[in-house]
């Protein structure tokens, strides 16, 4: 900015940081899906790197973002539940990631129909609850007519099940969608494949998700909806989990 001093440039340097995060890897792949690694101050902490991803569907594109370093919850399938919780993201690393999906798109250069990303999802790295604060600031920033103006009802937080805080994405962030990593219907299987429904099982899960509903006014045959998603497992993954169950019954009669 030409228009400070340079004494005023100095100090803002030295006070402030507005970078949004630094790419390492920019890859696309061949349906299209577009994944960065994104790493913040990474030459103080090496491991402070997240994925984000674009992914193209017909008519929409969604922006998968990260909420944390690593993650404590440990599900089955995902290799992020392998590693160690590092920290939580900062809002602003979390509205960086947006910020350099929607630079390289060249969205903010584009009118509103034709922007690339369309809807939002925190469903990358991390459980997005167990960020709670810096969430909620995010999604300030990202749905604010002063902020990036996103709308709300295309921004989606995916939660493995954080029961107590599923109604106050209602409450809090009025308007957010709700998607549950659900892949079981059942307490023996979810409880191997999403080792948090031991803390909260899938009945408290759907009362905080009724809970939700209300608040949203989501009824039957509208429009809104709650999304469960689901993976499909490999055959071993899911006979390896149903041998658990069954030795662990056994054993317990
Ligand atoms: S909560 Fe998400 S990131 Fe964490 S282990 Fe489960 S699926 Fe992976």
């Amino acid at each position: 900015m030409k228009n400070l001093s340079k004494d005023l440039q100095q100090e803002l340097a030295d006070q402030y940081d507005i970078s949004y995060g630094e790419v390492k890897l920019d890859k696309l792949s061949d349906d299209q899906t577009r994944k960065f690694l994104i790493g913040f101050n990474t030459q103080q902490d090496p491991r402070a790197i997240v994925e984000t991803v674009i992914i193209p569907e017909q008519r929409r594109s969604t922006l998968c973002v990260s909420s944390q370093i690593g993650c404590s919850l440990k599900c089955k399938f995902c290799h992020t539940g392998t590693q160690q919780l590092e920290r939580n993201l900062t809002s602003g690393e979390i509205v960086g990631q947006y910020m350099i999906a929607a630079h390289t798109t060249h969205d903010f250069e584009s009118s509103n129909n034709k922007k690339t990303i369309s809807n939002m999802v925190f469903m990358g790295q991390g459980e997005p609850l167990y960020n709670w604060r810096q969430l909620q600031k995010a999604i300030h920033i990202l749905t604010h007519e002063q902020g990036l103006h996103l709308t709300k009802s295309k921004v989606t937080v995916s939660t493995s099940g954080v029961a107590p805080l599923i109604p106050k994405l209602a409450s809090d962030l009025g308007g957010v969608s709700l998607a549950i990593s659900l892949h079981a219907t059942n307490n023996s299987l979810r409880d191997i494949l999403v080792p948090l429904n031991k803390t909260y099982s899938l009945e408290t899960v759907l009362e905080a998700c009724r809970t939700y509903a209300a608040h949203m006014g989501i009824k039957r045959g509208r429009g809104k909806r709650i999304t469960f998603e689901y993976v499909m497992l490999d055959k071993t993954v899911q006979s390896m989990a149903w041998k658990w169950i069954q030795v662990n019954r056994n054993a317990s009669y």
